[in-house]
């Protein structure tokens, strides 16, 4: 077995998953370890959860091989509306919508089963010569100035660079010592599936309701259902505790009254997610031949499906560096990965947050201002276009 590395990444969800590919398909020899077994992280079954991919983070996908390999065709998002309104009734004629034909012919982005992606990157990681796995592996890394050592059980290896794509409780960024700002929302978001009468028209859908917004996003047809999409819906923690109580009926009622009536009559499919929402941010991407890659770095609220994006984007920052680079953990190297991520990742945090605010509340000055504003854009070409540019990732 190879023993020197360039790069060595521990954790191998979608985003330290996918920057392993993209390294060995560009040459580079890659160690990559997670904690968790591989297969099981596979499922099998449509399991409800997605990813929006903005059309910038497709190219990371793309350099891995990941884009070809995955197993469901992604579902294009057309279009964007964004509405501001109140459960159980119809949203505010004051919305903005965003067509993509007004800045090209691509599309926003696309909606990937969560498993869709989990199966072309186990795949890929199998296919590709550039990469040992190890996983499940519990790695114990040191580094200094010279290089960095990943003992896994009784083996020791080497590498130029450490990367920690190790989740939001990384543990290779706490021995660093890098601290980390959090943002608590008093928030849970319950991410699940359904299959709809009507059809979505591959137009996504922001909902702004005063416990948080609910998002529609166009999901491919399955097997057993023409049209289907993905529900992000966020509210605060303890209406979340109660919903998830519910029986499925009763629970899907609660989502139709959030989504109203213009997909006809919805069924869940898939399991329901909950997850409690905070943002943080960590105040260095990275250490002494270390980089902090995903959300390891940093964790956004979902209001704009960007967490993976974020991710995904740093990714493609390292392969950009690392891809000619003679010593992947060079000092300079890191000091231009930080630059290039770190003020654009907390720009994004920020901006979410801010949305977070002001679409969180029901106090009538401020609805009728956002909704004010959400006309006036409307009528603003150029910003429409900027804003549309920017969720594409450009
Ligand atoms: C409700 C919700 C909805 C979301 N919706 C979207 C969306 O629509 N679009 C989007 O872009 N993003 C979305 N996100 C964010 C997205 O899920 C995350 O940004 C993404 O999963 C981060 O990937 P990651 O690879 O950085 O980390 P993770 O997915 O957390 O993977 C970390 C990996 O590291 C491994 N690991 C952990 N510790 C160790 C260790 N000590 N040693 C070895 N391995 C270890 C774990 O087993 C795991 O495999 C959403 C998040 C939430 C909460």
């Amino acid at each position: 077995m190879d023993k020197n590395f360039d790069v060595a990444i521990i954790g191998a969800g979608p985003v330290g998953g996918a920057l392993a590919c993209a390294l060995a398909a560009a040459g580079r020899r890659v160690l990559l370890v997670d904690k968790s077994p591989l297969p099981p992280m596979e499922h099998p079954d449509f399991d409800g959860r997605a990813y929006a991919i903005a059309a910038g983070s497709r190219a990371l996908l793309e350099a891995g091989g990941l884009w070809a390999a995955l197993p469901y065709p992604p579902c294009p998002i057309l279009d964007i509306a964004v509405t501001d309104g109140k459960p159980g009734r119809p949203a505010s004629p004051l919305r903005l919508n965003f067509d993509h034909r007004k800045v090209g012919d691509d599309a926003f982005g696309w909606i990937i089963e969560a498993r869709a992606l989990r199966i072309a990157i186990n795949q890929r990681l199998h296919e590709l010569s550039g990469v040992t796995l190890m996983a499940p592996a519990e790695a114990v890394v040191t580094r200094n100035a010279a290089g960095v050592s990943v003992i896994v059980g009784a083996e020791t290896f080497t590498a130029q660079l450490a990367v920690a794509a190790d989740g939001r409780s990384s543990r290779l960024r706490d021995e660093a010592g890098i601290a980390v700002t959090r943002i608590p929302y008093r928030q849970s978001a319950v991410v699940c599936a359904i299959a709809h009468q009507r059809p979505h028209n591959n137009i996504a859908l922001e909902h702004f309701l005063p416990g948080g917004p609910f998002a529609q996003l166009p999901m491919s047809a399955t097997a057993e259902h023409e049209n289907v999409s993905a529900i992000v819906f966020t509210d605060k923690t303890d209406i979340v505790a109660r919903l998830s109580t519910l029986d499925t009926t009763r629970f899907t009622a609660e989502v139709a009254k959030r989504l109203g009536t213009h997909c006809g009559a919805i069924e869940l499919i898939g399991k329901r997610w909950t997850y409690p929402l905070s943002a943080m941010h960590a105040q260095r991407y990275v250490d002494t031949r270390l980089a902090l890659v995903g959300d390891s770095a940093h964790g956004i609220h979902p209001i704009a499906g960007q967490g993976l994006n974020l991710g995904l984007r740093d990714a493609m920052a390292l392969l950009e560096l690392c891809s000619y680079a003679r010593d992947c953990g060079a000092p300079d190297l890191l000091r231009a990965y930080q630059a290039a991520r770190r003020p654009a990742n907390l720009l994004m945090l920020a901006a979410t947050d801010g949305l977070d605010r002001l679409f969180s509340t029901d106090n009538p000055a401020i609805r009728l201002a956002r909704d004010l504003g959400l006309a006036a854009v409307e009528r603003m070409p150029r910003l429409k276009r900027r804003f549309m540019q920017a969720a594409m990732g450009r």
